[in-house]
């Protein structure tokens, strides 16, 4: 069989992600927690034949090391999420109305209509609001500091939903796409990566000179990318 970098495949149960990694010097299996899934690394696309034979003497410690991924985080009363980084308290409003942010004495609040689903959806609808707005905010600062056209469509950004990412751009199609998720990071996290998405209008890969961009508009890029390493699945798992 001939195994292809980006493909997945299941093993023994589990759902495997083989990645080419030219610089890699040797076989390795590492855990994506967001995704939920065990990435096979192969230095070429012709050994990931042997990436797979060594997964499958490994699928015990694949299967131990996902199941430390953190439980589901539900929407719904009671429970506290993180919004821009404060903890904010979910309650129940009754009836059926939106959902609504407040300040309360002891910290922010969200108020809420709605049961079961329908709370949570209703909360997350104000999350991907909060997001959208803050987004669009810290996009249009960074593509001015450019010296880009932040005028209205000048870039067309959009508020998702994926699965491993927090976001992506289309330097081509001046497109930019962020996880709503992100608005749950503290402010810098939230602004770094919008600082991220726009340097790519610039540069579309990651190289030195791109990275330069990202320096240039956000200071020191590293402790912003450690946080969303180490709090991505934590993030990823609200609302699931
Ligand atoms: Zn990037």
């Amino acid at each position: 069989m001939q195994y292809r970098n980006g493909q997945r495949l299941p093993l023994d149960g589990l759902t495997v992600r083989l990645s080419v990694n030219p610089r890699a010097r040797r076989l390795s299996i590492r855990i994506d927690g967001r995704a939920g899934e065990a990435v096979l690394v192969a230095p070429s696309e012709r050994r990931l034949a042997d990436a797979v034979a060594f997964a499958r003497t490994r699928t015990d410690w694949m299967r131990e090391r996902l199941a430390e991924r953190p439980a589901g985080h539900p929407l719904a009363p009671g429970a506290t999420v993180s919004l821009l980084g404060r903890p904010t308290r979910l309650l129940a409003g009754g009836g059926a109305g939106a959902a609504r942010l407040s300040e309360d004495p002891g910290g922010p609040i969200i108020v809420s209509g709605g049961e079961g689903a329908a709370y949570a959806r209703r909360v997350e609808n104000l999350f991907r609001r909060v997001a959208r707005e803050t987004l669009q905010a810290r996009t249009d600062h960074h593509l001015r500091a450019l010296g880009q056209d932040a005028g209205r469509g000048a870039v067309k950004m959009s508020i998702a939903d994926p699965k491993s990412r927090w976001g992506s751009c289309s330097p081509h199609n001046r497109t930019i796409r962020y996880s709503w998720r992100v608005i749950m990071a503290p402010p810098a996290v939230v602004d770094y990566l919008a600082a991220h998405e726009v340097a790519h209008l610039v540069h579309a890969d990651h190289s030195p000179a791109y990275w330069s961009v990202v320096q240039r508009l956000v200071g020191d890029h590293l402790p912003f990318r450690k946080w969303l390493r180490d709090h991505g699945p934590a993030l990823h798992a609200v609302g699931r």
